[in-house]
């Protein structure tokens, strides 16, 4: 069934953009929320996994469950370049949490949302905002399964479209950066492993610091069982550091838990590392999530971080279209609310 004349369009099906849009539809706007894979591919993402605790205590969501779980994560090791004397993190309550099957945790998002009343288009590709004057009033987007050109109207406009923010980079405005430094992106490559022999500690990540194995980031070791793990590297600093994958094979080489693992699973992706946009709204638009840049830049973690921004963002644009102002003015709340 289609949606006559939605309140919002939350642009991607994200954490991010599914905290969002359940968030909207929660407070009573008709939500639309699209994004250009197919709805059993939503929540798939090159990612560490990691959730911290806190972040379902402060929104309200429910803990993770049942499958959804890989492990539960209780505590940290962070390792210095001399990999002697590492720091042990125990009983630290942002430290405890879980790592996640990305995929189950998404779709359970995706159907929380569906849940509160968003509808929810898949395998549509957002092409660009629709603008009258400085006001975005819309998206056009491409029904990627019926091959059509498409429109759709909405009081507001929500990116959270991840870090590429496709309507963030086609905004002509001073407050809403369209390009983002290279140096303020941490370049990252992951892989799942299968080890060898169990862990002697599964509930503990590792952490490892250091200019060889990951200039300007940082390697990590995160359970997601006894026996199988997420490893990568994300480095920092622009051209010419070299890419994290051979950094990971380095760091892979040196460190024995590995030796033997099979690996079920690799690839890359990129995180912003700086601070969120200058402004996380303009006229009719709203920025969550990656395409806000509001991942933690000392750790690149995002995933909390789009669910807080996302159930501030809900209340605020019910509030704003309340009082018939989506505009940058009457929008502006979130930004003060998340800052
Ligand atoms: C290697 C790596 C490890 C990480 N590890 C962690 C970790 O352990 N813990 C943590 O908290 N964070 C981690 N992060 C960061 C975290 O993954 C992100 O911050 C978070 O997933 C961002 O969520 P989002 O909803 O904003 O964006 P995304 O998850 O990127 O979702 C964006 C959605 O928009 C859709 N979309 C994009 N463009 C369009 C378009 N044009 N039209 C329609 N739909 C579109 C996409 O299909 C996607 O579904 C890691 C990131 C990387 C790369």
């Amino acid at each position: 069934m289609k949606l006559k004349r939605p309140d919002v369009i939350v642009v991607g099906a994200g954490s991010a953009g599914c905290v969002t849009a359940r968030r909207c539809a929660e407070m009573g706007l008709r939500t639309l929320m699209l994004d250009r894979k197919q709805r059993n591919e939503v929540g798939r993402k090159v990612c560490g996994d990691e959730i911290s605790k806190s972040h379902f205590e402060a929104t309200g969501i429910d803990f993770p469950g049942g499958d959804e779980i890989s492990t539960v994560i209780a505590g940290a090791d962070v390792y210095p370049p001399s990999m002697t004397n590492e720091l042990k993190v125990r009983g630290w309550k942002d430290f405890d949490g879980w790592t996640v099957d990305r995929l189950k945790f998404g779709q359970r998002l995706l159907q929380e949302a569906i849940r509160a009343g968003v509808y929810f288009y898949p395998e549509c590709h957002v092409k660009e905002p629709i603008l009258r004057g400085d006001q975005v009033v819309g998206v056009a987007y491409k029904d990627l399964a019926n091959d059509e050109e498409q429109r759709a109207h909405a009081k507001v406009v929500v990116d959270a479209s991840g870090f590429a923010g496709v309507i963030r980079s086609k905004i002509d405005h001073p407050y809403i950066e369209d390009k983002i430094d290279k140096e303020d992106v941490a370049l990252c490559y992951r892989e799942i492993l299968e080890l060898d022999e169990p862990l002697s500690e599964p509930e503990v990540a590792q952490v490892f610091l250091g200019g060889k194995t990951a200039p300007g980031g940082y390697a990590w070791m995160f359970p997601k069982g006894s026996q199988e793990v997420n490893a990568g590297v994300g480095i920092c600093g622009g051209e010419g550091r070299g890419s994290p994958r051979s950094y990971f094979s380095d760091f892979k080489e040196d460190y024995p838990l590995f030796n033997e693992s099979s690996v079920k699973e690799a690839s890359g992706g990129a995180v912003p590392v700086r601070r969120p946009l200058m402004s996380l709204v303009t006229d009719g638009v709203a920025f969550v999530g990656d395409a806000a840049l509001q991942t933690n830049p000392i750790h690149g973690g995002g995933i909390g971080a789009g669910m807080r921004a996302g159930t501030i963002l809900g209340e605020v644009a019910k509030e704003a279209i309340a009082r018939r102002n989506p505009t940058a003015k009457g929008l502006w709340t979130y930004n003060t609310r998340y800052l």
